[in-house]
């Protein structure tokens, strides 16, 4: 048997308010012994505390996700600051760059983003961020504060821009995108990056894998994009799991 961990996984969001413990009670019984909530919102910091302070393997992460930048506020980054100073996390994020069209202005994007990056630099805390047809412009801006670590979430850029990511320090993260045959690039990717340098996340609520299409996602089904990147890299699930889970442990600290 094998333990996992998800790196990246909504469990404050409402869709869980209705069976929270259930699908945590699901996720243990499959292997997934620690689960990674991400930060979106000032107003998720609050709920986060409270699921995490009730089970010592469920662990926060606070920060400002780029879809939300219209909602944020410059006081968000002084709070944001002020939040850590009395409430433990293990990585600052969710935070990152979205450049799709239907995402708030860019340059927004960017000011929240560098500002994160800043605070987990100076609080030597790794960053979970979400890059999407944004990866060379976070590439830019990690590269700017030599010495900090992250991962980049649900890894959705080239090859060598991973390769890149991974020289700065960084972790790339896969989750249910990986298990449709169409994604051919991310799949090749996921096949021969060097091991020691990915995590495993579910995305949950979102983004599930080609079996749970269409449904609420949910940190059980980690065990998909385990077996799915098995698959694709020919390596038995139980190496893929005990490095994944080393590699998640030594960049949170868990
Ligand atoms: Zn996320």
């Amino acid at each position: 048997m094998y333990t996992l961990i998800d790196s990246h996984c909504h469990l404050d969001f409402d869709t869980f308010n209705r069976d929270r413990d259930a699908v945590i009670g699901r996720a243990r019984r499959a292997g997934v012994e620690h689960i990674v909530i991400p930060g979106v919102h000032r107003k998720n910091w609050g709920p986060i505390r409270d699921i995490c302070e009730h089970d010592v393997r469920i662990h926060a992460c606070y920060g400002l996700h780029p879809y939300m930048a219209d909602e944020h506020d410059q006081n968000d980054i002084i709070h944001l600051e002020n939040w850590l100073d009395t409430n433990e996390c293990v990585a600052i994020g969710e935070c990152g760059l979205d450049y799709r069209k239907n995402q708030p202005d860019r340059q927004v994007q960017q000011q929240f983003f560098s500002a994160q990056i800043g605070i987990a630099h100076a609080h030597g805390k790794p960053v979970v961020i979400h890059a999407v047809r944004a990866t060379e412009d976070v590439i830019k801006a990690v590269a700017n504060h030599p010495g900090l670590q992250g991962m980049v979430h649900s890894y959705s850029g080239s090859y060598e821009q991973a390769l890149r990511l991974i020289d700065l320090g960084f972790y790339i993260s896969f989750g249910g995108a990986i298990t449709y045959t169409n994604a051919k690039k991310l799949r090749a990717a996921a096949s021969k990056l060097p091991l020691d340098a990915i995590l495993l996340e579910t995305d949950a609520p979102d983004q599930p894998d080609t079996d749970h299409h269409g449904q609420r996602n949910e940190p059980a089904y980690l065990v998909k994009v385990l077996e799915c990147l098995s698959g694709l890299r020919n390596e038995p699930v139980e190496a893929i799991a005990a490095q994944t889970t080393a590699n998640a442990k030594a960049l949170f600290g868990l």
